[in-house]
């Protein structure tokens, strides 16, 4: 059985296909046809699998679909995205029909979260919690070996619990106040730099800030070369981080928790405050227990796709 995995992001579409034990066998990546109708986007999405099936000579598939957005993964169906224009689109039975092959769908933070669980920590662990650090802090959460998505599919949108005041805390992407997003997500992060920045203009932080625009490897670069501001603002995203995490091990006492994304680059400056925090944690047995680990794997969300897509073709 060969699996298509689908990564459907606002910028790019990726697209793998995977044998049944996972391995690799084609991939690539397109430009996201945000023009198109949502009929024809599933049939742009169709025409290039049918033109791999008839490349690889593939007689027998499933597709799995991760979706950038508010997804029921029960119906195969994205509700809502932010950065996608198609609404209600109806993934997994406008896939089926086009190429016959059976096909899942769900958000591609939990297929992210598949893949990391199978790929990359090969299954070792049964109780895994993923969390993707970046603007936007998604996640996915894995009981005894299963996605679990929940009764509506939004398990594990771990940006947006409630860790601060929710009528005067950050704001945050979607809207709110208190989301843990608000702290630790990047446009936060970006907020607290160009305060320091303002504060004191000779850091190496500020002069930094002058040569390029704001991303958050400026903040280990500079954290490197001890700057007291990003030394300031990776103890401000631990703490924050710190208190997600314990809520979060608090409700699975989970075996493993594994953070992906661009700002886990900074854990060597995170990591230490990190694990104290926990460490201080006064119910000290889960905390003790769980391994805080960094992913490695870029652009898992397509090979996550594929490997869910053959779990659940395993199920049935
Ligand atoms: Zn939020």
């Amino acid at each position: 059985m060969i699996s298509f995995g689908i990564d459907i992001g606002g910028t790019f579409v990726k697209m793998v296909t995977v044998n049944a034990q996972g391995k690799i066998l084609r991939q690539d990546k397109f430009k996201t046809p945000t023009h198109l109708s949502s009929k024809d986007f599933l049939k742009f999405l169709a025409d290039k699998i049918n033109t791999w099936v008839q490349k690889l000579k593939i007689k027998k598939a499933v597709i799995g679909v991760g979706i950038a957005g508010d997804t029921d993964h029960k119906k195969g169906i994205l509700r809502f995205a932010p950065n996608i224009p198609w609404k209600n689109l109806k993934i997994t039975s406008g896939l089926e029909n086009l190429t016959g092959f059976k096909s899942f769908a769900s958000n591609d933070a939990n297929m992210a979260a598949f893949g990391v669980y199978k790929k990359e920590i090969k299954s070792k662990y049964k109780n895994v919690l993923v969390l993707t650090l970046g603007t936007g802090i998604g996640g996915g959460i894995i009981i005894d070996g299963k996605l679990y998505q929940g009764a509506t599919g939004t398990a594990g949108e771990f940006g947006h619990i409630k860790i601060g005041d929710t009528q005067k805390g950050n704001i945050c992407g979607c809207g709110a106040r208190g989301c843990l997003e608000g702290y630790i997500g990047t446009n936060n992060l970006h907020r607290l730099t160009l305060k320091a920045v303002k504060e004191n203009k000779e850091s190496v932080l500020s002069l930094l800030l002058k040569k390029e625009s704001f991303n958050v490897k400026i903040l280990s670069i500079a954290a490197k070369q001890k700057d007291k501001s990003a030394l300031l603002i990776w103890e401000y995203f631990a703490l924050y981080l710190g208190l997600g995490i314990a809520n979060l091990i608090l409700s699975f006492n989970p075996e493993a928790i594994v953070l992906s994304g661009g700002v886990a680059g900074g854990s060597k400056y995170f990591m230490p405050h990190l694990k104290s925090i926990l460490k201080e944690q006064k119910i000290k047995e889960p905390f003790r227990n769980v391994k805080v680990m960094l992913s490695k794997m870029k652009d898992i969300g397509a090979v996550g796709a594929a490997l869910y897509a053959l779990s659940e073709m395993n199920e049935k």
